[in-house]
This record gives structure tokens, sequence and C-alpha cells, in this order.
């Protein structure tokens, strides 16, 4: 008896599956869990995805309805994957139709058949005429480097797709160049999985291991086919990627894939070179450059074994995989690793639960890592690696604050820091400022009345955009034409304040007009591939002066720059947020480690109001850890996450007293050993004409916090106020 009934998974924002009957002509073959169907849902048709499959069914068969049909296509989700993907779900108490949704690659989404055209990658031609196929590279080598290095790099691997050259830094003109001197073909990728052999290693790259680093490989490769978690923490520089490799390889070496998690901007092509040279294996790429059916290929080669490494963001780690025996999750400190809205999961505690599900280890990596981590790693949960040396002897960059109340400040600069960057030029050493704030300035206003040009929907300053000549809600998006004159007095002195990036580029063009300046922001990148042609550029010293936001504090590593200064630090110092202060010290010691090398040691220089305050004092003095020991004392005698399991209840509605009533209806009832903290109105109570409010659930434990949120989200659809707000539901919110 084949059958019948299946539950079935739908992107709708329901916290349960659907049962639907198979009708006779679609039984056979035999349906299977994580099969894509077509099914009927109210006047639309969607896709679904399979979760159990019955004989029988108790519900009425009358209201059931049949399904469509069935997607007979390669892309089912293995047991496996549903499995983990159900854990998700159920983690974060988020509807299950939508986290597969999330999972699956646009073009699964879409209920259009799929027609796949093989992956193509590039390989090197086989040549009849290798003489002359030698002159013409060696001509490559003195007249197009660039092309030599790509060629390099093609012939290096057996098969690269476009998008990983791409990603690497290379464009096409390069890749046709090639191709036309028919030195390179384009072949279809092979659908065989993986298999270990000796040539993928390139041993001239490697390293022979610090004892540090050697007992660490050693800890990993011990523990390998069983679960464990690894903390690597080290700074910039310690050796951290060559432990990834070195562990990478022995699982590489069993066949086995390896995943590598990365924040969005630490894919880098130093990152990616770096695991590049050092295996010949076939690698799948998964980041925001890639088109959907580049997704659709990283996907398909990493469900079928083909992909030996898996290099992504935090998405990443739905991947189908075949046969995996590492995850990496380098940064795992940083907060690009959490989606921010709709499934707000974080992309290492979501490593952690595939590691447990397939019985593999995961290594974090960080030179700042995260409290949660940290604590988990001193408590023992974790196995605790630290790197406390710098790697091939370079020394550790100083960090001093500059006092701005006893400094005269031009542009945001003090003299001393203008001094200290004529110096650093002077030497023919780059210079990195560091300023976390996008735009010509975060504010206008009227000379004559103060008046400050506000979005309407946040009750928040425009920021001023000079070279598009417009205000832009920073917040909401929304944009605005600069007012010729002052709308409240008449006056037409209007005036930015305040200073952001694309200002600061312009003033420091000023001061020193001798040096070449470029600016690093997401508004300076939003081009595809401008960012590592940026990049590129100050790693040829195109540019001597870097100015830029938190994307320059990430992944990067800039050996030439000396001198890095961070601007204005002080708006970290006196947040509500309990984060804030830990967020602050990530940065300020990730941006020190962008700079220096063993023969030119770098210098951070730190420009703040506020020289005495205790939190600055600690890490400049004692260090990350030091100041991470006093935070996790504090949260622990406050009750604070770590030590305390937190979820949050956002609501935004048109008026202020709803989200606030809807909250408040839900504190009524009390809940099993946790406590409510609010409702309060968001940090930010206005955004995008909607008014915000949160409610914090807090438990000691997460079992008394999954209970809690199991009796609110039976109580949430009772609620009178249900239909006037918007409510979602963040487990382990990192922002308040
Ligand atoms: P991290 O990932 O912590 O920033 P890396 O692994 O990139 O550190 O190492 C930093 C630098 O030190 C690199 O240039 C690397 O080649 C070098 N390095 C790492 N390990 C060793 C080693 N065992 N011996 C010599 N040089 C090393
Ligand atoms: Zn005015
Ligand atoms: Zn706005």
């Amino acid at each position: 008896m084949s059958n019948h009934y299946i539950q079935v998974a739908i992107p709708v924002p329901m916290r349960q599956l659907f049962t639907y009957l198979v009708p006779e002509q679609l039984q056979s073959p035999a349906i299977v869990v994580g099969e894509r169907v077509v099914v009927p849902f109210g006047a639309r048709k969607v896709i679904g995805i399979v979760m159990g499959t019955d004989a029988h069914s108790d519900v009425d068969q009358k209201k059931l309805k049949n399904i469509e049909s069935r997607l007979n296509d390669s892309f089912h989700l293995s047991q496996s994957l549903v499995d983990y993907l159900q854990l998700c779900a159920h983690y974060y108490h988020h509807p299950v139709g939508d986290v597969f949704q999330q999972a699956l690659p646009v073009l699964l989404r879409k209920i259009e058949k799929v027609t796949l055209t093989p992956p193509m990658v590039w390989q090197t031609s086989d040549f009849e005429d290798v003489d002359n196929t030698n002159d013409t590279i060696n001509k490559l080598k003195s007249k197009a480097i660039k092309q030599f290095n790509l060629y390099q790099i093609i012939k290096q691997h057996s098969g690269i797709s476009w998008a990983e050259l791409r990603t690497l830094g290379y464009n096409k003109a390069q890749l046709n160049a090639l191709h036309s001197k028919a030195l390179i073909e384009e072949v279809e990728q092979t659908t065989q999985a993986f298999t270990w052999q000796d040539s993928f290693l390139n041993q001239q790259d490697k390293l022979q291991l610090s004892t540090e680093q050697a007992i660490i490989v050693t800890a990993i490769e011990q523990s390998l086919n069983s679960f464990s978690c690894h903390l690597v923490d080290g700074v910039t520089g310690s050796g951290k990627t060559e432990v990834y490799l070195q562990a990478m390889e022995t699982v590489l070496a069993q066949s086995q894939q390896v995943l590598v998690i990365v924040p969005e901007i630490g894919l880098t092509p130093q990152t990616l070179s770096r695991f590049e040279q050092r295996f010949n294996v076939p690698v799948a790429l998964h980041h925001s450059g890639l088109n959907d059916t580049e997704r659709l290929n990283t996907w398909l080669t990493a469900q079928q074994g083909n992909a030996a490494i898996i290099i992504g963001t935090r998405s990443a780690i739905f991947s189908p995989l075949h046969n995996l025996g590492l995850i990496i999750v380098d940064e795992e400190h940083d907060s690009s690793l959490k989606q921010q809205d709709s499934f707000r999961y974080h992309g290492r505690d979501m490593a952690i639960l595939r590691a447990r599900q397939l019985n593999i280890p995961i290594v974090l990596g960080s030179a700042t890592p995260s409290f949660e981590t940290l604590q988990n790693a001193l408590s023992g949960k974790y196995n605790y690696h630290q790197l406390l040396k710098r790697a091939g002897n370079s020394s550790k960059a100083k960090i001093a604050l500059i006092d701005m109340n006893h400094q005269q400040v031009e542009f945001g600069l003090s003299g001393t820091l203008k001094h200290e960057i004529t110096q650093t030029l002077s030497r023919g050493e780059q210079v990195l400022l560091f300023l976390n704030r996008r735009g010509y300035a975060p504010a206008i206003n009227c000379k004559e009345c103060h008046w400050i040009a506000d979005c309407q929907r946040c009750d928040k300053p425009y920021t001023l955009h000079q070279k598009q000549q417009l205000l832009i809600c920073h917040h909401c998006g929304s944009q605005k034409r600069i007012p010729p004159q002052c709308p409240s007095c008449g006056s037409v002195r209007i005036v930015p304040l305040g200073q952001g990036t694309e200002q600061l580029e312009n003033r420091l063009d000023e001061l020193f007009p001798d040096a070449s300046i470029v600016r690093i922001d997401r508004d300076s990148t939003r081009k595809k591939g401008e960012l590592a042609k940026l990049l590129q550029e100050v790693s040829d010293k195109k540019h001597q002066l870097l100015v830029g936001t938190q994307m320059l504090a990430k992944g990067h590593h800039f050996p030439d720059v000396t001198l890095v200064a961070v601007l204005d630090v002080d708006g970290a110092l006196f947040s509500f947020d309990f984060r804030a202060s830990e967020q602050m010290a990530q940065l300020l010691i990730q941006v020190a480690g962008r700079a220096g090398r063993a023969s030119k040691p770098g210098k951070v220089l730190v420009q703040t109001n506020f020289v005495d305050h205790p939190l600055l004092q600690d890490l400049v003095h004692n260090g990350y850890h030091h100041f991470a020991h006093q935070a996790l004392t504090e949260r622990k005698q406050a009750l604070l996450p770590p030590f305390s399991y937190q979820a949050l209840i956002r609501a935004e509605a048109n008026y202020p007293s709803y989200p606030e009533k809807f909250l408040r209806g839900l504190t009524m009832q009390p809940l099993v050993s946790c406590e409510f903290a609010g409702p309060v109105p968001a940090a930010m109570e206005k955004k995008a004409g909607k008014f915000r409010y949160h409610l914090i659930i807090q438990a000691k434990t997460r079992k008394h916090l999954h209970g809690a949120i199991q009796q609110l989200l039976m109580q949430i659809p009772q609620s009178e106020w249900l239909n006037k707000v918007r409510w979602s539901l963040d487990v382990d919110p990192i922002d308040l």
C-alpha cells in the first residue's frame, strides 16, 4: 500500500504542517520526505516540501485537497537536511514553511520547472604547439600580469567557476583575453563526488606550525567524527587561518567536505585565495554577489558532493551537504552572522546545531570572541584554544587615546592625529581612518533658527549625501531634495552638521593634497566587484589614505597600514543596550588588527572626549580579554546573557498605544520560571512611520525560555489587538 497522505511545509506564516492527499496517478514512484510538490493553498498554488508520509490519516478525507503535481527533478532534500531545518524552526519557534523557503535557492522556490544547464568551469586548454603557448604565457608575465595570474589560478585547478574567479577579483575582460588567445576553455563541471588525491594539496604553501598552532590542529584532528566545539581565540595575524587550513587538510584527505562560514564582508579575495592556493579542490561559493543560477549551482555541487569546500555567508549553513566532516565559523563574534529580519537566526548557533546533528567538530575563530562563546569556552563547554603570539613574529599594534578636550580640532581631526598622519605618509606608509558614519553629514540645520531636517517617518535627522545632492534617511531609506531655504524661518543659511565619511574624504584631500585617498563604505562599494577592486588598489599602494566605516574593520588585512585612527568612539560609551560596550570593544580591537606586520608595527589612535571612561581605560591598558572578564562578571551579577536566556517580542503599529497594549496584554499571564521586562519603547520608537515597542522574556534556562515562548505563542492569537499590530519573535536577540 502506498502513501496516500503527506504532511507538507508551505511558505506561509503559520507554525504548522498541512496534510494533502496524493491522487492515484501521482502515487508511483512512492513519494518521499524532502520532495518538492505543488499544492493548492487558498486561491494560490505554492511549492511545498514533503515532511512526512502516511498510509492513513485521521483527518476527514473530504476536507483534504489533492496535491497538484510532483516536481520530479533532482532537487530533493535529504532526510538529514529536512530534520535539521525542522530543528532550526523549532529552536527559533519560526514557521517551518518559511524556514524551508529561506533555505532553498530562489530558483527552487518557483513553481516553474528548473531547466538546469550544466554548471560550467574554466580550465587550461590542451596545447598542440607547446613552444608557441609558452611564448604567449611568458609575454603575459611581462605585459599583462593580471592575465598571467589569472592563467596560473586556472591552471592550478582542474575546473574553476567564473563566480570564483570574480570573487577573487578578476574581471570578464581578463578572462576573455585568455580565452581569445586559446589558453583556456570552458567545460562542463563534473558531477562526481570529490575524492581526495595527494596532488590536491599544494605542499609548498604549507607552513611549519608553531607549537601553539600544532596543539590546536591535533586537538581538532583527534575530535573528528564526533561532535565538539573548538574556540580558536587569537588576534589577527596570530595564525588562525593556518590552523583552519591544516585541520581542513585532514578532513579533505578523508574525502569529506568542509563548510566555512564567514561574515559577508569577510568573503574577500584575500580569504578565498588562501584556500585556493592551498587546495586544488572544487570550491563552491555562497554569497550575495552571486546570481540565482550560480546559487543553484552551489547548492547542487554541495549536494552531489562535487564541491569539497563550501565557503559562504550565514545562509550557507542550510546547504545540502553530501558528506560533511568539519564546520568552521570565522569571526564568530560578527553581528552580520545574525539575520535581522523575518527568520532571525544566528549563523554561528545554527552551525553548532548542525555540527551536533551530524556528529562532527566545529571550529569558531575570533580575535574578540562574543561573550556567549567566551563564557562557553571558559566554563569548559567548548575546547578553548588561545593563540597568544602573533605568527611570523609580527608585533601587536598599540592602542592610545587622544583627549579631544585638550586639542585643536579641525574637520574632526585632532592636532596630534594630523601630525601622526603627516609623519606616517612621509615614511611612505598607509593610514586608515575609521569613521562609522557614511554620507557627507549626519544632519543639516539652519544657522539662524537651528531647524533640523528630520525624516517625518522616523523623527530622526536626514543624512546629507553631497555627491548625490540628496537627503537620505538611514533608518527607512526615504529620500528628499535639499531644501533651498529653511522651511521654518526662510533663511538660506542651511549647513551640514557633523561629519560623515564623504565629507572626511573631501577634507583630507584639502589637508593632504599629495596623498591619494580612497573611501570604502556601503555607498562607494555598491557596484558589484567594486569592493574587491578598491581593496586591490589599496594593496597595490595606489592610495595612501583610507577612509571607511565598519566595513574596513572586518576581514581585511592591510600590511602597509601602520597608523589606524578611530575618529569618534563616544557614541558607544553611553548606550542603554548592555551589548554596546561589547560591540565597541570588538570594533576597536578589530580595527587595530588591520594594521602592521613584522617589520612595520602598527599604531592605533582613538579620539574621545571621555579619556577617563572606565571601559576605554580597561580596554586600552588591559586588553580585550581583561575587559571581557570584567564585563562577564557584571553580567553574571545582573543575570544578563550569557547567564540567562532572552527572547524579544517586537510589535509595531501606526499608533503608539497599540503595540504597547498588545504587549502588555501578553504579560498578564505569569510565566513559569521566566520574567518579563517591558513593554518599553524601542530605542528608535518611531521608524518608517511605525511606532515600535519591545517586550523581553528572560529565563534562567533555555528550557524555561522555550516553554514561555510556547505559552505566549498560544496566547497571541487571542489578543484583541492582534489585527492592529505587526509582531515578530526574536530568540537570542543581539540588539535591543
Ligand atoms: P589569522 O588568521 O589569525 O589572521 P594567519 O593564519 O593569516 O592568521 O597568519 C598570519 C600570518 O602569519 C600569515 O602571513 C601567515 O602566512 C603567517 N603564519 C601563520 N602561521 C605561521 C607559521 N606557523 N609559521 C610562519 N608563518 C605563519
Ligand atoms: Zn531657519
Ligand atoms: Zn526615515
